[in-house]
C-alpha cells in the first residue's frame, strides 16, 4: 500500500506541479522568450501544493484544575505513559492487551493525533502499525518528514471494541494525557487525522468537511485537519484532498 501512494503522489506531482521558471540572476520569473528555465530549488511535495488558508477554530487547553494536579506533575512523555500503562480511566482499558500511550520524539515540531487504537496497536502497544499506520509512513515519506522525527498518538489510547468510535466519556476520560502531551512536546504544527481527533481537540461538534482547509489553532499551535489515513483505504478518492492538506501542514512547519 505504501508504494501505491507513492505512486500516486508521483502522479500527482507531476500531474499538479505549477511550473515555476527562475531568471538567470536566480529570481523568480514568468518564464517569458530570452529566460533560462532553471530548476528550481523547491521539494518535489511543494510542486503544485495549495496555498495555506485562513484562519479556523482558535481553542485554549483546559486549565491545570480540569486536567488534574496529578496530571500536571507527570513532566516527561515516559511519565505520562507509564501512568496510562499503570491505570484505568475509562470501560476500554479493562479489555486491553496493550495500552497505547503514543510515540515518537519529545521535541518533534508535528504532531499527530488519531482516534484510537486497532487490532494490531493494542497487540504492539504502538500507534499506527497497522494497515493505516503504512499509509500514514507513506505520507510522511513523501513530505521528507521522518516517522522517527514527529510525535503519534489517539484522542483514546486503548482500543475501542470491534474498533468502532470512541464515546463521549471515553473520550473525557482519556483526553487529558493528550492535552498534557502536547503542553510537554509544544510541536509546531499539530495534524488531526480524521474527525474524532479534530472535534476532540476543537472540542466542536462539526463535519470533516466543514473542518478541512482552515489553520485552526490549539494554544497558539496551527492545526491542520485531513482525512484518517484508514478512511484512504476504504475511499481512495480522499488521497487528493489529504495530500493537499498535508502539504499545508508540511509548509506550516517551514513557517
Ligand atoms: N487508527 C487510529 O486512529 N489510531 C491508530 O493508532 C491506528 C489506527
Amino acid at each position: 500500500m505504501a508504494g501505491e501512494w507513492e505512486r500516486y503522489l508521483r502522479q500527482q506531482i507531476e500531474l499538479g506541479g505549477a511550473e515555476v521558471v527562475l531568471t538567470e540572476a536566480g529570481q523568480r520569473g514568468s518564464g517569458a522568450a530570452g529566460q533560462k528555465t532553471i530548476p528550481a530549488a523547491l521539494p518535489r511535495w511543494m510542486s503544485g501544493a495549495p496555498a495555506i488558508p485562513g484562519p479556523g477554530i482558535s481553542v485554549q487547553s483546559p486549565e491545570h484544575a480540569l486536567l488534574g494536579d496529578d496530571l500536571v506533575s507527570l513532566g516527561t512523555l515516559e511519565e505520562i505513559a507509564e501512568r496510562i500503562r499503570t491505570t484505568h480511566c475509562c470501560g476500554l482499558c479493562p479489555n486491553r492487551i496493550n495500552a497505547v500511550p503514543g510515540e515518537g520524539s519529545p521535541t518533534a515540531k508535528l504532531f499527530l493525533c488519531g482516534e484510537g487504537p486497532g487490532a494490531t496497536e493494542d497487540e504492539q502497544g504502538r500507534p499506527f502499525v497497522g494497515q493505516a499506520g503504512t499509509l500514514l509512513n507513506g505520507i510522511l515519506e513523501a513530505i521528507e518528514v521522518p516517522r522517527d522525527s514527529v510525535y503519534i498518538t489517539n484522542i483514546v489510547k486503548c482500543r475501542p471494541p470491534q474498533n468502532r468510535k470512541p464515546l463521549p466519556d471515553e473520550i473525557a476520560a482519556c483526553i487529558p494525557y493528550l492535552h498534557r502531551q502536547l503542553e510537554i512536546i509544544r510541536p509546531k504544527v499539530i495534524l488531526a487525522l480524521g474527525s474524532t481527533a479534530a472535534e476532540a481537540l476543537l472540542g466542536v461538534r462539526k463535519s470533516l468537511g466543514e473542518l478541512r482547509g482552515k489553520v485552526h489553532t490549539y494554544n497558539g499551535i496551527p492545526l491542520i485537519v485531513t482525512y484518517h489515513p484508514a478512511a484512504l483505504l476504504r475511499n481512495p478518492n480522499w488521497k487528493k484532498p489529504t495530500w493537499d492538506d498535508v502539504r499545508i501542514a508540511r509548509q506550516l512547519l517551514d513557517r
